[in-house]
């Protein structure tokens, strides 16, 4: 439920109304908004007892059930989009970062090569698998900790945040401690232990949409990582199976207003896993963008064609620069903008 407190209610009320909802049993999500304050109390079914009861209280004014299944996820108890921020800039509220990369770690050589000139083009954030969810058990299956170590060492030398997939819920914590963002794939995005793991890891979590998974049942794998009280959370957007064959995913780029109208997380597209090949990678970004997305996560190769994972994806230098020069020209058309590194202190 959704508590609303009175206009002009200060700390005090509002910490007297949390310690009552912890007393009940529920959890509380505290969102401070321009003239009031809103409590989320989130536990199971409050009865309408439960409801009464707050709403006697003096700091409250109302209280609301929340409609939806998922309940952290919510517009409804966050009506501001959520920030997310990283030294080389933010996501969500009008600011797009791009992480860009391979799609897997190979060598140091690669990797390092990729990081400079993804940065140089203006992204803000390294992608690249050093654990290779594939789909035969005979492909490339990543570098493993070895990868890791490139990806840690990449950003030394750029600056650049990493985001890195998880394949297990044992994995978490050694990811954990090379990765900036951990990325679950749509091959796991309904691995319940592995989004808890994740949840309780400290780190900010990219969530990708399973091949063929709802809109609702991606936001309630979300409600799994923001239950463990981790709010860092982008969804994304990488194409959905459908009968069409000629690419390799359908991109549902009507996902990106839903998801904007139902959930206050940034909200970002996967256009390389849609396109499957690096022709229509570009088309489907700008899509996205101009759909609303506050980000993209894109494969980039120094030698695509000699890829181990996903070469007829991945953009070459030259495909990237030019993609992130039409990025940069679409944004101010739409009233958003690349995103740039925070002030020094
Ligand atoms: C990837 O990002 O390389 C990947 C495996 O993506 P997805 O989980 O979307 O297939
Ligand atoms: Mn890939």
């Amino acid at each position: 439920m959704l508590i609303i407190l009175k206009r002009g209610s200060g700390p005090q009320e509002v910490e007297s109304v949390v310690a009552e909802v912890r007393r009940v049993g529920y959890r509380a999500h505290v969102s401070e908004g321009e003239h009031t304050t809103l409590i989320g109390a989130i536990g199971k079914g409050p009865t309408p007892e439960l409801i009464e009861h707050f709403r006697a209280l003096s700091a409250v004014q109302d209280v609301i059930p929340i409609s939806k299944p998922y309940k952290l996820a919510s517009l409804e108890i966050s009506p501001k989009p959520t920030v997310l921020r990283w030294d080389t800039g933010a996501t969500g509220g009008g600011e797009v970062m791009i992480a860009a990369g391979p799609c897997g770690v190979e060598s140091l050589e690669q990797t390092l090569t990729a990081a400079h000139y993804v940065k140089k083009h203006g992204a803000q954030m390294l992608r690249g698998g050093a654990f290779k969810p594939r789909t035969s058990p005979y492909s490339f299956q990543g570098m493993g900790q070895e990868g890791l170590e490139i990806l840690a060492e990449a950003r030394r030398q750029t600056g650049l945040p990493v985001v890195t997939e998880v394949v297990s819920p044992e994995q978490v914590d050694l990811v954990a401690a090379y990765a900036d963002v951990l990325q679950i794939g749509a091959r796991n995005a309904q691995n319940f232990a592995l989004l808890q793991a994740a949840g309780q890891s400290g780190r900010a979590v990219l969530l990708k949409r399973g091949m063929s998974m709802t809109l609702e049942e991606l936001l309630m794998s979300a409600e799994y990582i923001l239950a463990q009280g981790n709010m860092r959370v982008i969804l994304v957007e990488r194409g959905i199976r459908t009968f069409e064959k000629s690419t390799r995913f359908t991109l549902d780029v009507s996902a990106v207003p839903v998801l904007k109208s139902l959930t206050h997380l940034p909200v970002w597209i996967d256009p390389s896993h849609a396109a499957g090949k690096r022709d229509w990678v570009t088309a489907l970004a700008l899509a996205g963008l101009a759909a609303g997305a506050d980000g993209l996560i894109v494969e980039t190769h120094p030698d695509p064609e000699k890829a181990q994972s996903d070469a007829a994806q991945q953009l070459n230098e030259a495909q990237f620069a030019d993609m992130m020069s039409r990025v940069k020209a679409l944004l101010p058309a739409l009233g958003r903008r690349l995103t740039r590194a925070l002030e020094p202190a």
